[in-house]
């Protein structure tokens, strides 16, 4: 059965077999808007009674898994330009589901302008968008496939259905060519149409943001840990360019990992681990982003993530162990296919000496999940 964006029948039809995880996220909307919701997530022709946000798609639900009740992340989206990452970073969370092979999908393109369609079609209501949470849509693959740039021109195209157009990056330095930060400025600006025009006007939120993410001061301790993207030096002078041709960036010094000195006379070195994060390091972190008037800073707990395609690193081990150590008997919590500490104990020692930092410096600094949530 194939339905059309007039069919609000045809949709809230659809809409009253949505599985209740997700009504928080449609609750608040007009019945047209919960139909025309229905006809873009949810599939049309599926003899089940119970359906979810899962239809395969390019411009996806931000995160189909998750129950709105735990995590009301709301109506967003979410584009997975790539499948895959080849930064390799050891504490990536996505080695918990993605492949390791970094790859383009399949007619991208072609994928991508049926969603867009349909979304101006069904007429859904401007929602947040992300690049994206399972990939670096800006990795080595970019170079040669240009398949984000392509992406920014379309949601230029499709702005009135977007609100904040947020993108996360260990290489901002592509976005610092002329085409990107052109794409970019189309992107800032929002047409007179727009749904959001007065929200943005009012709160002085920037309907665009780049999210660079540098966790470490230290090339060295940056290569150990994020062992395939480009250099500390060349994210950090990336922002620069990107702030001086006046585009919002974000900082994510994101994961933290503990630090020395170790509870119970322990240092990370006895663990065969570098000390990654000092204060020192992570003050000049915050630093920088004051002097280069950053959004704010965005910061996570390192997981350890349990790969779904091969074992688990031998340093992430060693990272569990240190885990266990400053858990001093407690168990660790393994939520979502990794291990993290107890939240109490991941305050004391990792994340309060930080946020103390970023307040002495001025600097709004949110948890991630609390980032995603007051994103417009
Ligand atoms: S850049 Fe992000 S997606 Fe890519 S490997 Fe690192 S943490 Fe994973």
């Amino acid at each position: 059965m194939q339905l059309f964006g007039n069919d609000i029948e045809g949709g809230l039809e659809l809409y009253k077999k949505l599985n209740p995880k997700y009504v928080p996220a449609f609750e608040k909307f007009s019945p047209e808007n919960k139909a025309a919701l229905a006809l873009y997530f949810l599939p049309h022709t599926s003899k089940k009674d119970v359906l979810g946000v899962t239809r395969p798609r390019m411009v996806k639900w931000y995160c189909p898994f998750a129950n709105q009740k735990d995590f009301p992340s709301g109506h967003r989206y979410c584009i997975n330009v790539y499948t895959g990452c080849s930064h390799n970073c050891r504490y990536c969370y996505a080695q918990g589901y993605e492949p390791d092979e970094a790859k383009c999908k399949d007619s991208y393109k072609k994928k991508l302008q049926k969603d867009l369609s349909e979304i101006e079609d069904f007429n859904i209501p401007a929602a947040p968008l992300h690049l994206s949470n399972s990939t670096d849509p800006l990795q080595p693959l970019e170079l040669k496939q240009r398949l984000t740039h392509y992406t920014l021109e379309q949601i230029a195209r499709y702005r009135k259905y977007f609100t904040t157009v947020t993108i996360l990056t260990k290489n901002p330095t592509i976005l610092t060519e002329p085409t990107y930060l052109e794409a970019l400025s189309s992107i800032m600006k929002l047409p007179k149409n727009h749904s959001c025009n007065e929200m943005f006007n009012s709160t002085s939120l920037p309907p665009l943001r780049i999210e660079v993410s540098v966790a470490f001061q230290d090339e060295s301790n940056a290569s150990f840990y994020d062992t395939g993207a480009p250099s500390i030096n060349s994210r950090l002078s990336a922002i620069e360019t990107l702030r001086k041709n006046g585009i919002p960036v974000v900082l994510r010094i994101d994961p933290l990992l503990p630090r020395n000195p170790l509870p119970y006379g322990k240092s990370l070195e006895d663990f065969q681990l570098p000390d990654a994060q000092s204060l020192n390091a992570l003050e000049s972190l915050v630093n920088f982003a004051k002097e280069q008037q950053l959004l704010h800073i965005v910061y996570s707990v390192a997981k350890v993530v349990m790969p779904r395609y091969k074992p688990m690193l031998e340093s992430m081990g060693r990272l569990k162990q240190v885990y266990e150590h400053i858990a001093n008997g407690e168990k660790l919590v393994f939520r979502g296919g990794s291990w993290r500490l107890p939240d109490k104990l991941a305050q004391v020692h990792i994340t309060m000496p930080f946020v103390q930092i970023c307040n002495s410096y001025g600097m709004n600094v949110y948890y991630c999940k609390q980032n995603l949530l007051k994103t417009p």
